[in-house]
């Protein structure tokens, strides 16, 4: 099937480039101006040689400079889980008190609460990204508990946080993510890592004593997605109760799980939950809450210098822009209505696909989570990163990304997430199934 899918591409590549000249064109220009022809050099994974340019994206769907339009499942990769430019997120930017003026706006506030009834927890800070919320909290989590280190989970992915760019080698022990650029220190020293999943490791890695914070996403969703296992969270929590270590639950990606993301749907009881991206309709944003008991630490914490140049906080955090769009998107675009509709239509997708790989004897696996799904190459669904990790096959990832986007459908460049927005149609989940038959059809044949 391998072999196949490999002599299918260059047939795809043709394609792509027959029927993408514009974008190809706009790519060649920009080589002169941009490092690898692109904003930013993970725009050159998408499959095909260069990126498709945006002529318009709104809502669920994409057109590109060439005429071609897509039903877009990668939505930013969750950045747009609102759907392109939603209407009252557009009108809320139009009509902010500003941009950006170091000075509160009445919105904050009013996010801060809306986060605080669905997280169910009391205080929250804004940032421009969930990198950057993560990366303040665990500098508040090691401030508090006077403790250096931090404890991710294999093959995790919480945005460019230094300390969470390790991975388990062979013999078990922690080592610096292949292929990481330039570490300010090795990664190894400032982290531990555990296995999703095996509760073991956790306590053997918080055994030591010297863990502030476990920092994970309450189901990995970036090497595929895998699931906790029952009571696996609540091992987890309670563990870090033991040891003195505070928990950050990131839900960046998992808020797919439901409008209080997995924390509200599986009633998890974190320290601190970090966000981003979505909850702005796309403009930049991100937030951390915290408990309360979290929040009088952090309070008491009088040499930590939290309001100048103590490592937390950015000028444009908190700007009066992102709160805007993020007051609009929260009470009008992710409801919990939303939710639901996303979530059924995921179930769409994921029958199709089912039925798809029962048809041709596929032993592939699919794991959804509320409006997110994600197929993986590999019989049962993966229990821990290092399973989903080792089930990768680049190849065969390029082949579908491209067949798929040759026949008017986008997924993610990096493994094979698909997410539905409030504006995702039963004709966009048909036209991705009609593709992925086709697609395996043809390597199957
Ligand atoms: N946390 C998780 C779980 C993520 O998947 C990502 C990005 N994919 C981030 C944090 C970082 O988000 P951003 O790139 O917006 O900083």
């Amino acid at each position: 099937m391998i072999a196949k899918a490999g002599s299918l591409l260059d047939r795809e590549r043709g394609r792509f480039a027959e029927t993408h000249p514009a974008s190809r064109k706009l790519h060649e220009e920009a080589r002169l101006s941009l490092l690898a022809g692109v904003p930013m050099t993970w725009m050159t994974m998408w499959a095909g040689g260069h990126p498709i340019y945006v002529a318009e994206a709104s809502g669920a769907r994409v057109v590109d400079v060439d005429g071609n339009d897509y039903s877009d499942f990668c939505l930013g990769d969750t950045g747009a889980m609102a759907g392109h430019m939603p209407a009252p997120t557009m009108s809320a930017m139009a009509a902010s008190a500003g941009i950006t003026t170091m000075l509160p706006t009445e919105d904050a506030a009013w996010a801060g609460e809306e986060l605080a009834r669905r997280f169910g927890l009391p205080y929250w800070q804004f940032a421009l990204t969930a990198t950057d919320a993560n990366r303040w909290m665990l500098r508040i989590c090691r401030e508090v508990t006077g403790r250096p280190k931090v404890l991710v989970f294999n093959w995790c992915y919480h945005g460019s946080v230094d300390e969470a760019f390790v991975t388990l080698g062979p013999d078990g022990r922690e080592r610096s993510r292949e292929g990481n650029v330039g570490p300010q220190v090795d990664p190894a020293h400032t982290t531990r890592v555990a296995e999703f999943n095996d509760i073991d490791s956790v306590e053997a890695a918080l055994a030591h004593g010297d863990v502030a914070c476990v920092l994970m996403e309450p189901a990995l969703t970036n090497i595929g997605i895998v699931l906790p296992e029952d009571g696996f969270l609540a091992a987890v929590r309670d563990a870090c109760t033991r040891a003195g270590t505070l928990l950050i639950i990131d839900e960046t990606h998992t808020l797919s799980a439901g409008p209080g993301g997995c924390t509200a749907a599986w009633e998890l009881e974190p320290d601190a939950v970090t966000l981003g991206k979505s909850i702005g309709g796309g403009v930049p944003i991100g937030a951390y809450g915290v408990s309360t008991e979290l929040a009088e630490r952090i309070a008491a914490a009088e040499d930590a210098d939290l309001e100048d140049t103590g490592g937390v906080g950015g000028t444009l955090a908190g700007n009066a822009l992102s709160l805007a769009a993020a007051r609009a998107t929260l009470s009008e675009v992710l409801t919990t209505d939303a939710f639901a509709q996303m979530s059924a239509l995921c179930e769409s997708f994921v029958r199709g696909v089912e039925q798809a790989l029962e048809r041709f004897g596929v032993p592939w696996s699919i794991v959804s989570l509320g409006a997110r799904a994600e197929y993986r190459f590999c019989p049962e669904p993966p229990r821990t990163g290092a399973e989903s990790a080792a089930a990768t096959d680049r190849s065969l990832e390029e082949y579908l990304h491209l067949y798929l986007l040759n026949r008017g459908v986008l997924i993610t460049p990096f493994h094979n997430m698909a997410l539905m927005c409030p504006a995702t149609t039963e004709e966009d989940v048909n036209r991705h199934t009609e593709a992925f038959n086709a697609a395996l059809e043809e390597i199957c044949a």
